[in-house]
């Protein structure tokens, strides 16, 4: 019985996790009336629900604090203040409960919660606000083959719509406003597996302000920001020889990308599998790390509280893969 605890960036989750069955998601998001987030403010926001959400987190998997085996951490990458009150929150209940801490890396746990979908070693496609990557699993470690140059694909998505006058996230507004537009060359940025998208940024804006609809340039903004995904996808998964393609973060809620990858999958020779989690599993959340955190639990990874830290900056490829 595992205990997760998500709280990288604007999220704070916990979650229970037996023997990989999800038996509790709770979540909590920090929203902003207007503009992007304040490390801090975020972290009070998980600061005060923290004790909220693992008490839902019990309740809901019905389950007392006592039969908790171990706590699993986001303890990276993410928002060092952030990370600082859910590492506090875990160090106190594993002191509390007399259990080993596990510390899991959020971008990680997006690709290993891919395993609860039936996947074994996929390609994941990692789409969210501040993060855009493609992962794998190749000598030993996973692998960052491709990923943004500039900024997140979620946020420049949310850029424009703040330009459109759309509040945040501006993802589900986009992709609205998508449905009646038509299509508008815009600059299409990949490199190799590298993407970048303030080049389309600048474009839609100069656009935007010539009066062309914000439909059309919706529509046209995903047409060609997730067909460069899509290509980096692909390319990843015709290097790597993998069979499987997974779906993370909250950008691959949205219904046109999701559509993409599929008939990416389809169209391609080799048979390849599209795994796209429920949207609950696709954003930041707790299960994905109690989840991961049981897989590494159970191949013995298992720390003192005194000796684990947040790394707010800890790239993929630095995490020592030990439990595969
Ligand atoms: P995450 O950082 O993974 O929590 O995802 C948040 C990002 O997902 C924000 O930038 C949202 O604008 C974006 N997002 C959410 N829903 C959609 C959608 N339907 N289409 C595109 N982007 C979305
Ligand atoms: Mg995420």
């Amino acid at each position: 019985m595992i205990l997760g605890i998500e709280c990288t960036a604007h999220t704070f989750g916990a979650a229970v996790v037996n023997k990989g069955k999800i038996l509790s998601n709770i979540r909590d998001m920090y929203k902003t009336e207007s503009g992007g987030i304040i490390p801090t403010e975020s972290a009070q926001h998980h600061k005060s629900l923290a004790p909220e959400i693992y008490q839902k987190a019990l309740t809901e998997a019905k389950i007392s604090e006592d039969k908790i085996e171990a706590i699993a951490l986001s303890n990276a990458p993410g928002l060092a203040p952030c990370l600082l009150t859910g590492l506090n929150f875990a160090k106190e209940k594993v002191k509390q409960l007399k259990v080993p801490i596990v510390p899991v890396n959020h971008c990680i746990a997006h690709l290993e919660i891919g395993r609860h979908e039936g996947a074994k070693d996929p390609v994941l496609l990692y789409a969210s606000g501040a993060n855009t990557q493609i992962i794998a699993y190749a000598a030993g470690k996973y692998r960052v083959f491709g990923e943004t140059l500039d900024l997140g694909v979620g946020n420049f998505i949310d850029k424009v719509a703040r330009e459109f006058g759309f509040g945040f996230p501006g993802g589900p507004e986009i992709e609205k406003h998508a449905k009646n537009g038509k299509y508008i060359e815009l600059p299409y940025s990949i490199k190799g597996m590298d993407v970048s998208f303030s080049g389309m940024q600048t474009k839609i804006s100069q656009l935007h302000k010539k009066g062309i609809s914000k439909e059309d340039l919706s529509y046209s903004l995903q047409e060609t920001a997730f067909a460069m995904l899509v290509e980096a996808a692909e390319r990843a998964l015709a290097h790597t020889g993998k069979t499987e393609l997974v779906l993370g973060g909250g950008v691959a809620c949205n219904s046109r990308l999701q559509e993409m990858c599929q008939i990416m999958c389809k169209e391609r020779l080799q048979k390849t599998k599209y795994l796209c989690p429920e949207r609950s599993l696709l954003v930041d959340n707790a299960a994905m790390i109690a989840f991961t955190g049981e897989i590494m639990f159970n191949s013995g990874i298992k720390f003192k509280p005194e000796d684990v830290d947040i790394k707010p900056r800890e790239r993929t490829d630095q995490v020592k893969v030990t439990w595969r």
